[in-house]
């Protein structure tokens, strides 16, 4: 190993928390910011009086090894479970057989991915999905309790001070601390103005990669409405994915649901006020046979996910030895949560290999 090195890891989502986690473990001292009040980024839960609901990832899958391996951790801590739901699609037959429900077949969103048998997902080897419990944000926050985390730490510069680095926040100016190296696991478009004059290539490579928004409406109800499914990829319309929140494991069925629209609807309205916007999406809820909701929460994610037309480096992260600079995140990783924790464990090891 490298002498023990005085790291900072800005951003606490995944990809920050797996990379942190892995370069504490091998003996560097680590500190990681964020600018929310909590760790987790999108794998996110807006949380009310009375109710809850997963906004921005809805589940996540698990090819990899170790990202396996990783989940059999959470699932052992009791911070992730598999989610059994009945997976529909809308309209009925819009994309191959109905019922098919393979991450590919929402529009444009999702990618492509292969499946054992994506038809069926009780079918055995079929595609697990799985979510955190008791919600989204439970893996990141175990994750987070053995770091030494900074909320409300909005970075705003990085100033190099002879060899080390330091850093320029929103809410406390220059902080003291002294770094060897920064690692930035932050979207694309908020990593690019950090690395500015430092790394024009790295610059260059995160202002290339286009990440595109999402509105998400969260419904609130007096009854759960029945409906066919507990979640449907749809298809035609503004709206491309709905969720029975409550059906989700550690909800306690829980009357909420959750629209997702699709990047090019949401990016069309992306500058439009919730009270537009809800209108519209509960437009095409009713086209399911959805009820109107008793309440509604809206919200905007400006980047949600990787244009698909972008190509990441292959080697799902980036880093500068000389400089003491790296990046990591689902952007450079095939988008997603697996991709985001295998990001971060990829630059870990590239830093460990320094
Ligand atoms: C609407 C939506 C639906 C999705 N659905 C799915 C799904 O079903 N399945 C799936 O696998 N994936 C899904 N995803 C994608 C998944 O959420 C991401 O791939 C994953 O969570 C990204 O993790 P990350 O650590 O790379 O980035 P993030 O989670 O975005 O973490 C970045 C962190 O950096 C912080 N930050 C940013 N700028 C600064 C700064 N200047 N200073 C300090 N902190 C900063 C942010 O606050 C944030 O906490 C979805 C995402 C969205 C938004």
């Amino acid at each position: 190993m490298t002498d023990s090195l005085h790291i900072a890891v800005i951003g606490a989502g995944l990809a920050g928390l797996s990379c942190a986690t892995a370069l504490q473990a091998a003996g560097h001292r680590v500190q990681v910011f964020d600018k929310s009040r909590g760790p987790s980024g999108r794998l996110s839960t807006r949380r009310g009086e009375g109710w809850q609901c997963d906004h921005g990832a809805q589940y996540f899958t698990a090819r990899d090894p170790g990202f396996r391996a990783e989940v059999a951790r959470w699932e052992a801590a009791g911070v992730a479970a598999p989610w059994l739901a009945r997976l529909g699609v809308w309209p009925p037959g819009s994309a191959g057989v109905a019922g098919v429900v393979s991450e590919g077949e929402a529009r444009g969103n999702l990618r492509p991915l292969e499946s054992s048998d994506p038809r069926d997902p009780l079918a055995p080897g079929a595609l697990q999905r799985f979510v955190g419990t008791p919600r989204m944000t439970a893996p990141a926050a175990w994750l987070a309790q053995g770091l030494t985390l900074h909320t409300e730490h909005t970075v705003q510069g990085l100033q190099r001070d002879g060899g080390a680095w330091r850093l320029l926040t929103a809410e406390h100016g220059l902080l003291a601390d002294a770094f060897d190296t920064v690692l930035l696991a932050v979207p694309s478009p908020q990593a690019g103005p950090l690395l500015g004059e430092h790394a024009p290539a790295l610059s260059a490579l995160a202002s290339g990669l286009r990440m595109r928004g999402s509105w998400a409406l969260m419904l609130r109800f007096d009854a759960t409405p029945a409906m066919p499914f507990d979640a449907a990829f749809v298809n035609q319309g503004p709206l491309r994915w709905v969720a029975h929140d409550g059906h989700k494991p550690g909800r306690g069925e829980a009357a909420t649901w959750l629209l997702h629209a699709t990047a090019e609807w949401s990016e069309a309205h992306i500058e439009d006020p919730p009270e537009t916007v809800a209108p519209l999406m509960l437009a095409a809820w009713a086209e399911l046979g959805g009820p109107p909701p008793a309440a509604w929460t809206a919200h905007r994610w400006r980047y949600a996910d990787t244009d698909p037309a972008c190509v990441p480096p292959e080697t799902g992260c980036a880093w500068l030895p000389e400089q003491g600079l790296g990046l990591c995140g689902d952007w450079l990783h095939g988008g997603k949560v697996e991709g985001a924790w295998l990001s971060g464990q990829a630059l870990a090891a590239q830093v460990r290999g320094a």
